[in-house]
């Protein structure tokens, strides 16, 4: 008996997996990819039917989840920095190095690195452009902060992680992405309000979300746009 099958419509296509356990059936939407889970009671025609029928809310959640794959901003030809869309341009040049103005990026590659590394090599320099970015940024904003909230850091640290925002340690030593800077400013405020209130509390207790509220209005907002762009905060 077949298990799983590929079935093709005019605008997608999607795996019918078929199992002797389910009791009713299910439509999955994963990544953008739907998958149909069927009791072995259920024909086929019977499904392509039910598929038909839900076309709209397909197609509505494909669409969706589309916007959670990480964007290739190399073959875009764009790169965020806090809220604009930046022209990025790609050479070659005699020597690899990142020339910023105003709303242009321009990545130099050097002749030396072999045309199969263009990309990894515009990467690792975008990256290194964006963390430079991060530590004027944050140095001048932190500061900022520290007088409104009246609490001071000992030390600033710009890091690359891949699930994490920023972080502080009992030391008073405080961390930031430098993914920060592909969002809009008013995320990495909350970051560094976020992580400056961990030097009076370092949990997340009421009393710690009590002094963020203080100086943060809008929480909820910067928690979830941050987790829905997470994906999109990749070079
Ligand atoms: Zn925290």
């Amino acid at each position: 008996m077949l298990s799983a099958l590929m079935i093709e419509t005019d605008l997608f296509s999607y795996m019918v997996h078929y199992s002797i356990k389910r009791r009713s059936i299910a439509l999955q939407i994963k990544q953008g990819q739907l998958t149909v889970r069927a009791p072995t009671a259920i024909s086929l025609p019977d499904i392509q039917a039910l598929v038909r029928k839900k076309h709209n809310w397909i197609l509505k959640h494909m669409q969706q989840a589309k916007q959670h794959v990480k964007p290739d901003w190399l073959a875009r030809q764009q790169v965020p920095l806090q809220g604009k869309l930046l022209t990025l341009q790609l050479q070659s040049a005699s020597q690899s190095l990142v020339i910023f103005d105003d709303d242009r990026v321009i990545v130099n590659i050097s002749t030396r690195v072999q045309a199969l590394r263009h990309n990894i090599k515009a990467r690792e320099l975008l990256q290194q452009w964006y963390k430079k970015q991060a530590l004027q940024w944050f140095t001048q904003r932190l500061d900022h902060w520290q007088n409104q909230m009246s609490l001071h850091a000992k030390e600033l640290v710009i890091g690359n992680w891949q699930s994490k925002w920023g972080y502080c340690k009992q030391s008073g030593e405080i961390g930031f992405n430098w993914r920060l800077m592909m969002a809009p400013s008013w995320l990495a405020d909350y970051v560094i309000v976020h992580e400056l209130a961990h030097l009076k509390h370092l949990n997340h207790s009421a009393s710690f979300w009590r002094l963020v509220q203080q100086y943060y209005i809008d929480i909820d907002s910067a928690q979830s746009w941050l987790k829905q762009h997470q994906h999109w905060m990749e070079i």
